[in-house]
């Protein structure tokens, strides 16, 4: 299948579904994006969310396209609709079909939807100041200059991170749903399983910077968070 935006050829990665199945989900690195066919998301499980946070973060492009503006469904060719969607307090918007195959949605706004973003808060606008200039827009990938701007002058997008106390929500839903099975899955990320403290930890400690990860000039917040995150399953 080829990917709406930049009509390459997307990967698929099999994840876990609920109720012992399994899906291939299609994902386009080169524009940071996934196609979910109708309900697929629905049926993601925690080690589904955790394994896609690795494979997106071990497949970055390092120069992302902007997405088209107009796209069509790759089942039935219909030009896709930008959809405006709310989940808790968080907005998000993704491209549907309207004959309901699926929908297209970049990995930012993904992680919106799941709740795994949030903005900075006044203080962390702060440190951050002291700490950089610039730092790439995680929703667009342009250049924000932190000491003029909280919001990305492109898309709007404020600057945001990785929110540590979701990450650590789905890796409790993850122990509990792993402590139901009578064996215990070899890819779980068994290190965060028995220590699920160690994200929320790691974003606190000053031991890598004021944000619990690298940052230098010109990083992505979420990239880098995600990046810690990622760290940790892997157990480095
Ligand atoms: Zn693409
Ligand atoms: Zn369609
Ligand atoms: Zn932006």
């Amino acid at each position: 299948m080829n990917c709406p935006s930049c009509h390459q050829e997307m990967s698929q990665e099999k994840l876990d579904a609920k109720y012992g199945k399994s899906f291939e989900l299609d994902i386009c690195h080169f524009c940071s994006a996934f196609w979910f066919d109708d309900l697929e998301d629905l049926a993601l499980t925690p080690d589904g969310v955790l394994h896609l946070f690795v494979v997106i973060n071990d497949n970055r492009p390092s120069q992302r396209s902007p997405l088209a503006t107009a796209m069509a469904c790759p089942r039935c060719r219909q030009r896709l609709v930008l959809m405006h969607d709310m989940q808790r307090t968080t907005r998000f918007t993704y491209w549907g079909c309207p004959g309901e195959h699926g929908h297209f949605i970049t990995f930012f706004e993904f992680l919106r939807e799941k709740n795994f973003i949030r903005p900075l808060s006044a203080p962390e606008i702060a440190t951050l100041k002291q700490n950089v200039r610039t730092v790439t827009c995680s929703s667009c990938g342009a250049p924000v200059n932190v000491e003029t701007d909280a919001v990305c002058a492109y898309c709007r997008a404020p600057l945001s991170m990785l929110d540590a106390k979701q990450v650590e929500t789905v890796v409790a839903d993850l122990k509990r749903e792993a402590s139901k099975r009578e064996t215990v899955d070899p890819a779980l990320p068994l290190r965060l399983l028995e220590d699920r403290a160690a994200v929320e930890r790691s974003f606190r400690s000053n031991e890598h910077g004021p944000f619990g990860f690298e940052l230098t000039d010109s990083s992505g917040l979420v990239e880098a968070g995600l990046a810690a995150v990622v760290a940790l399953i892997k157990g480095r």
